[in-house]
């Protein structure tokens, strides 16, 4: 006999091995099972596999003679049972992908390595005997780490859990040795059963109807595929966990799949002060050995509530019972990268898989989704109210044509543009002398995104790049200028003079999140010009990037005193400030003038988003769209009749022009060294794709940033009217793409359900 194996190689094939002449050598004196780890020759190196398939040796397509033997064995068990290859495989076929590196993305990168899974993890707690005393007045840090872990109880935390929070693994080895705290090795033991920490809210009619429809698809043990469609803020995190909780009771597990920049300890702090129960919090923050615990935790059963990010869903459960997407129109569930899988599809797919509901829950539904609901294939349920005296806030336009823009004067006496109307800044104080908070969305870092020479019309730009340099400036550290690529990272001084002209009249145009907050402090937060003062908060990646700086923002607004929120599309996602009763967009509808067939619909979801921040609490809410094209009827129709009937008609349009999800897409990138190389090796590609094809093709075109990070992108896009066509040509065609000459020194990659091109 012999045995099939699946390796971390980019080839569309799995390889055959022998078993060696002693199996007894292996710890479990069998043959390898199905699913288990092996290490195994291959070329000159060695590498660790999946086992796939035991089968005869006569059917092996390789000579006996040449046949190599295992050398180890990892597992006595398997640690991917039958469903978990089965997803594999479906994900192999239909993304296209070598199932080998389809387990590589599977694996946390710890058993991929080939440790044991059994890990002993350090926990770390507070000797019940030490009081506060035991500090010196001048030890602060010590006395602030010590009660970072005081904080987790008599159990304490892992040592992993604790680093993520800010600990610093010296301070715990100094108060260890102080004799304050101490180190110990916790066992997994089985979970007690799920119990309720607190009385579930009394649903409306329309929350009801959503939950008893899970709850029956639940107890009914049958696949259901759900659209929660709610208004923001209509209590969709209420139908999760009433759901959640019926499932919970049977013993089963939850996982509920969150955007990226959500997960805040306020997402678990929902679901823990609701539930008593083991939650596991899966992100890509986690170290190794943590990500591993949680893969454990997830497979075994340990874990009763599993919350995590995008690779969540490709994770191992014991009996999984419920799956929640939330912000299921969120792309930071697409895979950009290696695997180009979407999470939401892949939830559907174990859905199916496991015979258990998936709910997808969201204000702003994809087009897709929307489809889906249309063909009958998820069931939709719509909140359309927020409870309680919260109200949608309504949507208003300000023609930035017709107004005036807010002036402001500068130390040396010049005037400069503050990019915002005098009406939105009338808004702005109206609000704040009311007590309330304000949020401004500006979706662009940095202080400006051009640096422009008025006597010639020289650009700052980045030589690596087709982009221009954001300008990265604060009035109070001056020293601190300079220029910064977004998308490659490189950084350059500011120019004295221009380099081409050598004009001193270099000027930072536009506005960028550093740049407004400056503008809103000289107007409200200036001591000398106003009598009453506000806090601006930035919220971007340069102001979170530290461990602590979301949860002292966090802080900041629950406050709850008035204030003028900055940020990008970070606050967007899932927030709930319940203070913010005016949302301001100051350009936040550029997007509809964007090629990109798919722009309108991201744009107009982002600013559903954003204004669904507006009046969250008991008072209303509304919100301001500053705009230059207050006639483009895209724009009217979003705040005329809202986000569906929008949504309704773009996807008429989509059918028209036979679009996704009308159409099936595959995108094909091409990356390499001149734009001439990556355009004649797609022009290849496409004479190698069969007659009978059938299939549209668009391109080879440049891609939209077509030189990124020095290398140069062209694109092919296929589109099929269904599913099967485009997979069939892609069976046959694809391998054979990736074997041409070219494609040794090219970089050729495929994105099936591509969300952007
Ligand atoms: P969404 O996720 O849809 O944006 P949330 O779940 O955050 O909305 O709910 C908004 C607010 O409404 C929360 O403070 C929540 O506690 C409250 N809420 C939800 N359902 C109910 C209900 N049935 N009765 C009273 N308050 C509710
Ligand atoms: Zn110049
Ligand atoms: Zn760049």
């Amino acid at each position: 006999m012999l045995v099939q194996v699946a390796l971390p190689v980019p080839l569309y094939r799995v390889f055959d091995y022998r078993i060696p002449a002693d199996v007894n050598a292996f710890s479990s004196g069998s043959i390898p099972k199905v699913g288990c780890r092996v290490e195994v020759p291959f070329g000159r190196q060695t590498l660790i596999g999946i086992v796939i398939n035991h089968i005869a040796s006569a059917d092996s397509s390789v000579p006996s003679n040449k046949l190599k033997a295992i050398k180890r064995c990892l597992d006595d068990e398997p640690i991917l049972n039958e469903k978990m290859l089965t997803l594999a495989h479906w994900l192999a076929r239909y993304y296209h992908y070598p199932l080998g590196d389809v387990l590589s993305v599977m694996l946390p990168s710890l058993v991929r390595q080939g440790k044991p899974l059994d890990l002993l993890i350090t926990h770390w707690r507070v000797l019940p005997q030490v009081t506060d005393d035991a500090f010196r007045a001048n030890a602060k840090k010590q006395k602030q780490q010590f009660d970072m872990l005081k904080l987790h109880g008599e159990r304490g935390a892992s040592e992993d859990v604790l680093l993520l929070e800010g600990m610093q693994r010296s301070f715990l080895k100094t108060l260890e040795d102080k004799g304050l705290i101490e180190r110990y090795i916790q066992k997994r033991s089985a979970p007690t059963p799920v119990s309720l920490a607190k009385m579930p809210l009394d649903l409306n009619e329309e929350q009801q109807q959503a939950v008893d429809a899970i709850i029956a698809a639940h107890e009914a043990e049958k696949y259901s595929g759900f659209l929660l469609n709610g208004i923001t803020g209509s209590g969709k995190t209420e139908v999760y966990l009433q759901a959640m909780q019926a499932v919970l009771e049977t013993g089963k597990q939850v996982l509920i799949l969150v955007p990226e920049i959500g997960l805040t300890p306020q997402t678990r702090a929902r679901f823990a002060s609701r539930f008593a129960a083991q939650i596991v919090l899966l992100h890509s923050g986690m170290t190794n050995t943590y990500r591993l615990q949680g893969w454990q935790d997830c497979r075994t059963g340990h874990a009763q509530i599993i919350i995590g990010t995008r690779s969540s869903i490709l994770y191992p459960f014991a009996n999984l019972g419920l799956i929640v997407v939330d912000e299921a129109h969120d792309s930071s569930y697409k895979q950009q990268d290696t695997l180009r899988y979407h999470a939401a599809d892949v939830a559907l797919y174990r859905g199916l898989q496991d015979q258990i509901p998936v709910l997808l829950g969201t204000a702003t539904p994809t087009l897709e989704h929307l489809k889906l609901v249309d063909d009958g294939k998820l069931i939709e349920y719509q909140l359309r109210t927020r409870p309680g005296n919260a109200k949608p806030a309504p949507m208003q336009l300000i023609d930035a044509r017709l107004q005036t823009t807010h002036q402001q004067t500068q130390d040396d006496g010049a005037r400069y543009d503050t990019g915002l109307t005098d009406k939105l800044i009338g808004a702005i104080k109206q609000t704040l002398e009311a007590g309330d908070q304000v949020l401004i969305f500006l979706n662009r870092r940095g202080y400006a995104p051009v640096l422009l020479c008025e006597a010639c019309g020289w650009q700052a730009d980045c030589p690596r790049c087709d982009a221009h340099l954001t300008v990265h400036y604060s009035s109070q550290n001056k020293q601190n200028a300079y220029l910064k690529c977004h998308h490659c990272d490189w950084q350059a001084y500011i120019p004295a003079v221009c380099p081409d002209c050598g004009s001193q009249n270099l000027d930072a145009k536009g506005m960028g999140t550093t740049r407004l907050s400056e503008n809103l402090h000289a107007i409200f937060a200036n001591p000398q010009t106003s009598k009453q003062t506000y806090p601006i908060i930035q919220i971007d990646r340069d102001t979170t990037r530290r461990k602590d700086s979301w949860e002292n923002i966090y802080q900041r607004i629950n406050e709850g005193k008035p204030a003028i929120l900055v940020g990008t599309q970070m606050v967007a996602k899932g927030h709930h400030f319940p203070n913010v009763t005016l949302v301001c967009l100051p350009n936040a509808d550029r997007g509809f003038l964007s090629a990109d067939f798919r722009s309108p619909e991201h744009t107009a979801q982002l600013m559903i988003q954003v204004a669904g921040r507006a009046g969250r609490g008991d008072k209303a809410g509304r919100v301001l769209i500053q705009t230059l094209q207050p006639e483009n009827e895209l724009l009217l129709k979003l705040v005329k009749d809202g986000y569906l009937s929008f949504a309704r008609s773009l996807l008429q349009e989509r059918k028209m022009m036979g679009l996704p999800p009308f159409s099936h897409a595959a995108l094909i990138r091409c990356e390499g060294k001149t734009l001439a190389a990556t355009t004649q090796a797609l022009k290849d590609a496409i004479a190698g794709l069969p007659a009978s094809h059938n299939l549209a093709i668009l391109g080879p075109i440049d891609a939209p940033m077509s030189k990124k990070n020095s290398r140069y992108h062209s694109q092919l896009l296929l589109l099929a009217k269904n599913r099967p066509q485009l997979h069939q040509v892609l069976n046959q065609w694809w391998p054979s793409v990736l074997l041409m000459p070219s494609a040794k020194y090219l970089k050729l990659t495929l994105d099936i359900d591509p969300v952007g091109w």
